[in-house]
């Protein structure tokens, strides 16, 4: 449900969107800065050479092995559209991030999910024991959406070892920037290994420019580069989202002040809720897992009613829980509040 929408339904200004995972601090002030001077009359460059060269510095990473998106979605999209043919078996957890599925299903691939733990966690043996059926394409967010642990050392170490030659890994770091500093970095774990993969991470959440749709993918090989590039339209990234993805990438400074106040006011949040007697998942990501003992749509009308937007999930076994962005402090204390009343309805 979008601001307006929720306007309308609970009748209140002041609404409080804590579904999507957006960044509450908004983004640098450099991006602003730098969509001032843009010149709408000109096309963008369809190669987004200059956001690529610098993405490949950062990341170490030659620039033809990156492919930038309207979106990270937009490259889950084109994975899809590169590799699958009806009927190929793809994998991937539950819960998980729907696009996974979806556009899996729309290429007319069969999908099937791994149950994370009872304990909020990965299921490492059950997922070695999926990848001894090689699915084509397993897609894994680490940190996940929606639960939030991020798989630790041991856990990728087991998973990579066991990825076969045929299965292409899409890792999925949406939530990179926002994990604990002893946490492996996806990128580089891959990097070591002679599999196909593809790790997507964005510029929506922590570097705050979720409305310009600018993300990338990060691939093992030119020949998986190309097919993705292949499998998007030309000029996929406008240029106003070129502009400030790289004026976001010249002032990491601020992203990782936000990120660093968004990660306290996360624990703050956590502890606040399980205090309240709630289940909540341990998260490496600007949003919780919260088991709330409603169905979910029931709980989404309480917290529409005092204007604060949840994401209620609706995958079997856990329609009782919803997901929460760890918004601004005030919004985020207007949550614990609303919560609290839940607890005692
Ligand atoms: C938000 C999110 C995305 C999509 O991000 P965009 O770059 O805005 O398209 C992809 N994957 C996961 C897991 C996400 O949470």
């Amino acid at each position: 449900m979008n601001i307006a929408a929720a306007q309308k339904h609970s009748g209140r200004q002041d609404i409080a969107a804590l579904a999507s995972n957006e960044n509450p601090d908004g983004c640098s002030p450099k991006v602003a800065a730098a969509l001032a001077g843009l010149n709408p009359a000109r096309y963008c460059d369809p190669a987004c050479t200059t956001l690529r060269t610098a993405l490949s510095h950062k990341l170490d990473v030659p620039a033809d092995r990156i492919v930038v998106g309207n979106g990270s979605e937009e490259m889950i999209a084109a994975a899809c559209r590169a590799i699958l043919r009806p009927g190929a078996f793809v994998a991937t957890l539950c819960p998980g991030f729907g696009l996974h599925e979806i556009e899996a299903l729309a290429n007319g691939a069969r999908v099937e999910k791994v149950a994370m733990r009872p304990d909020l966690d990965f299921d490492i043996p059950a997922i070695v024991a999926m990848l001894t059926r090689k699915p084509v394409i397993f897609f894994l967010s680490s940190p996940s959406n929606p639960v939030g642990p991020a798989l630790n050392r041991d856990g990728l170490e087991r998973i990579l070892s066991a990825v076969p030659p045929q299965t292409l890994l899409v890792l999925d770091e949406a939530y990179f920037e926002f994990t604990d500093d002893d946490m492996p970095d996806g990128l580089a774990a891959l990097a070591k290994t002679d599999l196909s993969w593809v790790v997507l991470r964005t510029f929506s959440k922590a570097y705050g420019l979720a409305g310009l749709r600018v993300g990338y993918a990060v691939t093992s090989d030119l020949r998986l580069a190309r097919a993705m590039t292949a499998a998007k339209t030309p000029f996929n990234v406008n240029a106003a989202a070129q502009t400030a993805a790289l004026a976001a990438l010249e002032d990491e400074a601020w992203m990782r002040a936000s990120v660093a106040a968004l990660k306290q006011e996360r624990q703050r949040v956590s502890q606040r809720v399980a205090a309240l007697g709630f289940r909540v998942a341990g998260s490496q990501t600007n949003f919780l897992f919260i088991d709330v003992g409603w169905d979910s749509r029931a709980a989404l009308d309480h917290f529409l009613s005092k204007g604060i937007i949840i994401k209620p999930w609706k995958e079997a076994g856990y329609e009782t829980f919803i997901r929460v962005t760890i918004g601004s402090r005030s919004e985020n204390d207007r949550f614990i509040e609303a919560l609290t009343a839940l607890a005692t309805e």
